[in-house]
């Protein structure tokens, strides 16, 4: 235990920063477990379709889908909709932007496809962006609104002169909920619900577009060898019954749908960015202010709003820091395991409060002036 203990009024009301599994709200949390919860009843039945609906339609009003799109879900996470692209939506080849962890998980998930050739990289080191450009030889066009790995956000924007067959395949699961998107620039745009949305993994979304949902058709119908739980056209039918392919975690749907309620309640896409953009921007004025930090994003047009990664000076070990952070209560700042640097990452998804943020940034000072081996 550290010997450094903050003190009390200095304290975050609620102290969870992490990127995923991000905080979810006590009283969402509470909700599970209260009257009328329909936590331990059948998915088939009317109650738990009834929350997948308003999922589905709560969704598609937050994000204003366009004419045509569709809202699919199914288990498995953004993880399995990697495998779900390779197998349903991506033709023969796909081009993809690979900007850090994740979006290199998913470059080499369709790299290992047998049926697929490789992908198209373009790629830049962490903590900068490369997104793909067009190419005849693409069918499928690849990258993540938010690269949690490294707090880079990008545009949602189709490429310039893409031919109009081609799909648009965005990575969204640490952005929705947290930064707006012009869904008609996509053609999937999928999420775990487990950062911005608050509540546990396990579960993809996907909007679909009307583009996407006739390659599916097709790839599915086709000589190519999809297994059921990798078929985005039989997700996309239970889906449509609001339903999912086989048993779904209840308590994921329902802090899914608390959250998509709580997000139209307050202010809608537009009110959940600007929320974000204020606890982050307290953060970023931190790392600026202080000397011994940096915001580890160079470019200020890429720092994400929903994912804050801060350098810190090489007389401050990260480890250290975190630790007597954890110690007092504060967790989950740590950097990306991947990453390797010496930095914190603070998650300042839609449902953490900016007046958290601050007391954090106070509570960091607070340890900063005290840590031992930093003589100022
Ligand atoms: C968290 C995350 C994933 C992985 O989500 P799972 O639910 O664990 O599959 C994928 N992409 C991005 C951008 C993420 O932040």
């Amino acid at each position: 235990m550290s010997e450094l203990i903050i003190p009390t009024d200095l304290l975050p009301a609620d102290p969870r920063f992490g990127s995923g599994p991000s905080r979810i709200r006590r009283e969402v949390v509470e909700s599970l477990a209260a009257p009328g919860s329909v936590l331990g009843t059948s998915h088939r039945k009317a109650p738990v379709k009834d929350l997948v609906h308003s999922i589905r339609t709560g969704l598609a009003e937050l994000y204003r889908l366009p004419e045509g799109y569709q809202v699919a879900l199914g288990n498995g996470g953004a993880t399995l909709f990697w495998s779900m692209a390779a197998c349903s939506l991506v033709k023969h080849r796909s081009a993809n932007g690979v900007y850090g962890s994740f979006t290199r998980k998913f470059a080499t998930t369709l790299q290992k496809a047998p049926f697929l050739a490789d992908p198209a990289i373009f790629e830049a080191p962490a903590g900068r962006l490369a997104l793909p450009e067009a190419s005849y030889a693409a069918d499928s066009y690849a990258w993540a609104q938010n690269e949690t790995s490294t707090g880079v956000a990008a545009p949602v924007r189709r490429p310039v002169d893409l031919d109009d067959s081609a799909l648009v395949l965005i990575d969204a699961t640490s952005a929705a909920g947290g930064i707006d998107a012009d869904i008609s620039q996509a053609d999937a745009y999928y999420f775990s619900p487990q950062k911005n949305f608050a509540s546990d993994g396990g579960l993809w979304v996907s909007f679909l577009s009307p583009a996407a949902i006739e390659r599916s058709a097709e790839l599915t119908s086709s000589a190519r060898w999809v297994p059921d739980i990798l078929n985005l056209t039989l997700a996309l039918d239970n889906s449509l019954k609001d339903q999912t392919l086989n048993t779904p975690a209840i308590a994921t749907l329902m802090m899914l749908e608390a959250q998509v309620r709580w997000l139209l309640a307050h202010g809608g896409m537009a009110g959940a960015a600007q929320r974000s953009r204020t606890s982050s921007d307290i953060l970023y004025g931190w790392a600026d202010a202080n000397p011994l930090t940096a915001a580890f994003v160079r470019d200020p047009a890429l720092r994400s709003p929903v994912v804050v990664t801060i350098d810190l000076d090489a007389g401050i070990d990260s480890a250290t820091l975190c630790g007597i952070a954890r110690d007092n209560g504060i967790v989950d700042i740590d950097p990306y395991r991947g990453l390797g640097r010496n930095q914190i990452r603070v998650g300042t998804f839609s449902s953490v409060d900016p007046e958290d943020v601050r007391a954090l940034v106070a509570c960091l000072d607070w340890i900063l002036e005290r840590m031992p081996g930093l003589s100022a």
